[in-house]
């Protein structure tokens, strides 16, 4: 049976990317369907969402045992699973057309490798999938009838600035990156400062992890990994430069000099439409760059001394092939303990750097491999958490 509206699945839709999603989908309600939403916690907001969605599938992945009763949305029209490991499965449904993937973290990983297994397009916001398993997801998609599709700002700058281009003419690709808030502090004054500080991001509102992410500039890290495996394109060729008026999303240079770059006001409801619409544009109402009013925009470069994840996200990659897995566990940990005060800022990359010079990984990097090396490394980062990072 034929389907006039495209089916899409949210992973994460009580998030800051899941929430937006859902904004766009009630605007283009003619064009999109939701048929399953997902959280981890937050089942109040998951029953709001799906009362108003009806969607025929909801899923709790995280919820403890003693709430096991609550009721998800209108039972008569919504299905509902309260099981950690539902999305593998239900991301096959043959009435599923994309699968918009906004988990947060290395929880995301299985979902989008599922979804691609079932040939399903996949709407990547969760970063964490690429930089975790780049090689098992670009092994997959090269069998796949399924497709990747980069919510990203950065990479959706780059997916736009790369049409009708060929991959021998590309020179460098260059991501931009906020800054964040610690943008101009010096290294003694990042000593001591707090969560509240950390998650003050000065352009973006998001979710506490890749807030804490940008502060630290492990973000842009995690984004170059991704580009990486996203575009096939040499670490070397990336390179991340620092704008803090996040107008310019990323650029790419060509052979004869030529730079494309995509614009905007910083605006995450534009790359999450047009990763919906790929190859299309769809109408939003997003705010408008005015060109006719004075603008300056800033550039410097990335300042390694005092942001050190930067080239600790490079170096993973060039270690050996599960060098971002351990990285990216190390960082979702130490990102968990300084949000839960117990540990300072200053210790997220050195507790990072640690796992990486002490865990050695030399089998073939498949999916059961990369969970094993995932676990043991956030059992080591826990244990540095414990006994201090001196
Ligand atoms: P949020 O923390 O706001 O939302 C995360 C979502 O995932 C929530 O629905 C949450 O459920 C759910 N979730 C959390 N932990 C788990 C878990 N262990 N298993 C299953 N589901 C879980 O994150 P964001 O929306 O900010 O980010 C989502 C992804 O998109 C990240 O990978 C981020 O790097 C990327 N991204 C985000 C941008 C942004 O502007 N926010 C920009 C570019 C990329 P619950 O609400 O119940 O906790
Ligand atoms: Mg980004």
């Amino acid at each position: 049976m034929k389907h006039n509206k495209i089916r899409i699945a949210i992973l994460g839709s009580t998030g800051s990317i899941g929430k937006q999603a859902l904004e766009i989908i009630q605007k283009h309600d003619r064009l999109f369907e939701v048929v399953l939403l997902s959280a981890h916690s937050n089942w109040r907001l998951l029953d709001e969402q799906a009362k108003t969605f009806n969607p025929k599938y909801a899923v709790l992945t995280g919820l403890v045992s003693e709430n096991y009763n609550i009721k998800i949305g209108n039972p008569a029209k919504t299905k509902m699973y309260v099981d950690p490991h539902a999305l593998n499965e239900l991301v096959n449904l043959p009435e599923i057309d994309i699968v918009l993937n906004s988990l947060v973290g290395f929880a995301g990983f299985s979902p989008t490798y599922y979804a691609l297994k079932a040939h399903k397009k996949v709407a990547l916001a969760n970063k964490e999938s690429l930089v975790v398993g780049g090689a098992i997801i670009t092994e997959l998609l090269s069998q796949s009838k399924g497709s990747l599709i980069p919510i990203d700002s950065e990479h959706s700058a780059m997916l736009q600035s790369l049409i009708g281009e060929e991959k021998e003419d590309i020179e460098e690709i260059i991501i931009t990156a906020s800054g964040g808030p610690f943008r101009s502090l010096s290294l003694e004054e990042m000593q001591d400062v707090s969560v509240e500080q950390a998650l003050q991001h000065p352009n973006w509102n998001m979710g506490s992890k890749i807030t804490i992410d940008s502060a630290t500039m492990m973000n842009k890290g995690l984004e170059i990994i991704e580009a990486h495996w996203l575009f096939d394109i040499p670490i070397e060729k990336i390179t991340p430069i620092v704008h803090p008026e996040s107008i310019i999303h990323s650029m790419v240079t060509y052979c004869d000099g030529s730079t494309k770059a995509q614009l905007g006001p910083p605006d995450m409801k534009v790359p999450i439409l047009y990763a919906l619409s790929y190859p299309r544009r769809l109408p939003l109402n997003s705010s408008r760059m005015d060109w006719s009013q004075k603008y300056r925009l800033h550039f410097e470069p990335v300042d390694n001394s005092r942001f050190p994840c930067i080239e600790l996200a490079i170096d993973s990659v060039r270690m050996h092939k599960g060098g971002p897995a351990i990285l990216n566990a190390a960082n979702e940990i130490a990102v968990t303990q300084f949000l839960e005060g117990k540990i300072k800022y200053i210790d997220i990359p050195k507790i990072i750097e640690r796992c990486l010079n002490k865990i050695h990984f030399s089998s073939a990097l498949n999916y059961d491999a990369l969970v094993e090396l995932d676990q043991q490394t956030r059992d080591y980062a826990r244990t540095i958490c414990q006994h201090g990072t001196n």
